[in-house]
């Protein structure tokens, strides 16, 4: 029976597949055996990981009301079995006898009842093993703690594509779809702006977030149509469905392809004001995406994504290799190149910045690397020695104090003295740059524009920092909001104080890509635009049909306003 799920649009375009369900915790299973002292306790861990899920899925039960009667019954199924005594109770007599460690102990016991489940002829009844992995998966989580790392691995080969279906994805799973055959994924939880997200949007693939039950809805195998623009994904829809969603991703094809004529056009307005647009990649092999669409260069290199999903973190030479490789594939645009942003959603699996109450808060971005000089040391030497291959920014995120410039621009000399010594040669006039994406940043511009060569304002964080909302949770996206009158006073801001100051100022966030505030950009006086590659023809075509000097005109008095309809109406009519 075809089920509509609605979620949160995060990457447009539609996606046809079938369902892979990631399963994080059944990867990370250590096989412990434990001393005899402990096992009373190891037998209480488990007892308690299984209440919590027991209480987890009342929870869940009295969430989801009769208007969707498939969750409840699938709450319910799952509640009988994880009370079912051949589970739990089985599994806490394994660590009695074998002293096997809880989560060891279960998956046997997981194993057992599953080997059961496949010899029984009664299909329904045979399906029902999957709900027994995902409730041990359940139990698993609680015991660990944490997500693990999700694979990509195919089910029926029958060439329809694979849409991945996980309660969460970190931006480190959702990278390794770069090589796979995924082209859409689906998660129960998630914000619009998460690394994830965006993620998303930088690989053109379709994807829904914040769909609540959805690991829990969907099926191995099924089909599932994911709609990106409307943030819906359809499982197991009838043939006229399909046929509907078959038609509109051709439309949108010949959309892209309409676009694509766009490429080799200068970026300008009516009034003949040129427009700078420039792309984010996340790894050198982006770059071809970015040439793809005659980019002006890059404006965000996200480098942490080359320290992630790796045991030891990239020494010299090997950031030296990357940064030199883009540096030298734009030959010679600029190419900004972000120092390391690790931390809160991006997490490096070589230990970095320890457990925090609030990570986004914590010692993210600068103040890790400055918490660590010799490997802030050992990036900007890289990226110095890179400069020498084509015409490399460097751009400091999260800086928030007069002395975390200071100290990033003693660094950044600390490296230069240096490679002076060591006869290596760089771009001695490299320009340094900082993200303005904490409030008191834009608040306190003078601070930056006296230290640096160029901004680049940040609204994901920009956002999440001034409204005071995790942009990776989904129970306050609906706060999430760009036009929010202090957000836009504060880019506004931004753009008029670094011109005045003759200090470039672009904008990297998930803002400059979305066609819908161009124009509002411009009128604030923006001339510099860095987005994912697959957004720039699109924003190409609102520039070449906007006239700067008329929308300046409208968007001073739009920004007299602060009441959010009459904001938003003003943003429509621009
Ligand atoms: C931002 O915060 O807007 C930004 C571009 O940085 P990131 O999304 O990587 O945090
Ligand atoms: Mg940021």
């Amino acid at each position: 029976m075809p089920f509509v799920v609605h979620g949160l649009p995060v990457s447009q375009g539609i996606a046809i597949g079938r369902a892979h369900l990631v399963s994080h915790a059944l990867l990370e299973v250590d096989h412990l055996l434990i001393a005899p002292r402990h096992v009373d306790a190891e037998v209480i861990r488990l007892e308690d990981a299984a209440a919590k899920v027991r209480f987890e899925l009342r929870a869940l039960r009295e969430t989801s009301a009769s208007a969707q009667s498939e969750v409840s019954a699938f709450v319910d199924l799952h509640t009988m079995l994880l009370g079912d005594p051949m589970l739990v109770e089985t599994a806490c007599k394994l660590i009695r006898e074998r002293r096997c460690n809880a989560e060891w102990a279960l998956v046997q016991q997981m194993e057992a009842i599953v080997d059961v489940f496949d010899n029984i002829d009664d299909p329904y009844l045979r399906e029902r093993k999957a709900d027994v992995v995902q409730v041990v998966e359940r139990v698993l989580k609680a015991l660990l703690g944490h997500p693990g790392h999700v694979t990509s691995k195919r089910g029926k080969d029958d060439g329809l594509d694979t849409i991945v279906v996980a309660h969460d994805l970190s931006p480190a799973d959702t990278i390794h779809f770069k090589d796979s055959q995924v082209s859409g994924f689906v998660t129960d939880v998630g914000g619009a702006t998460s690394h994830t997200a965006i993620v998303a949007r930088s690989l053109g693939i379709p994807a829904v977030v914040g769909l609540r039950h959805i690991r829990h809805i969907a099926r191995d195998d099924d089909i599932i149509i994911i709609d990106g623009a409307r943030g819906v994904a359809i499982i197991d829809p009838d043939e006229r469905v399909l046929e509907e969603y078959r038609l509109r991703r051709s439309a949108i094809e010949l959309e892209r392809t309409k676009l694509k004529r766009l490429k080799a056009n200068r970026a300008a307005t009516l009034d003949g004001l040129e427009i700078s647009l420039q792309a984010n990649i996340e790894l050198p092999r982006d770059v071809p995406g970015v040439k793809d669409v005659y980019a002006d260069g890059i404006g965000l290199f996200r480098t942490e994504f080359l320290f992630m999903n790796r045991d030891t973190l990239p020494n010299e030479e090997e950031q030296f290799e990357a940064y030199k490789t883009v540096a030298k594939a734009m030959g010679g645009k600029p190419v900004t190149i972000r120092t390391l942003d690790i931390g809160a959603d991006k997490n490096l699996s070589s230990g970095g910045p320890r457990p925090e109450t609030n990570p986004a808060l914590g010692l993210r971005a600068i103040r890790y690397c400055l918490a660590e000089p010799q490997m802030f040391l050992t990036q900007l030497r890289a990226l110095l020695r890179a400069s020498l291959h084509g015409k490399i920014k460097i751009l400091i995120p999260m800086l928030a104090h007069a002395h975390e410039i200071d100290a990033s621009l003693i660094a950044i000399e600390q490296a230069k003295a240096q490679l002076r010594a060591e006869k290596i040669k760089f771009d001695e006039a490299i320009p340094v740059g900082g993200m303005i994406e904490i409030p008191a940043a834009a608040l306190a511009l003078g601070i930056f524009v006296r230290r640096l060569d160029f901004l680049s304002i940040g609204t994901n964080d920009l956002i999440q920092y001034t409204l005071a909302i995790d942009r990776t949770d989904e129970a306050v996206a609906h706060l999430y909001d760009p036009l929010h009158p202090a957000i836009l006073r504060l880019i506004a801001q931004t753009i008029q104080v670094g011109s005045k100051a003759g200090v470039p100022v672009s904008v990297c966030g998930e803002m400059a890509g979305d066609k819908t505030f161009t124009r509002l950009l411009l009128g604030m006086g923006l001339q510099q635009f860095s987005m994912h590659p697959t957004q720039i023809l699109e924003v190409k075509q609102e520039i070449l049909r906007s006239d700067s000097t008329d929308l300046a005109i409208k968007v001073g008095k739009l920004l007299r306003l602060d009441e959010p309809d009459k904001i938003r109406e003003a943003v429509e009519k621009l």
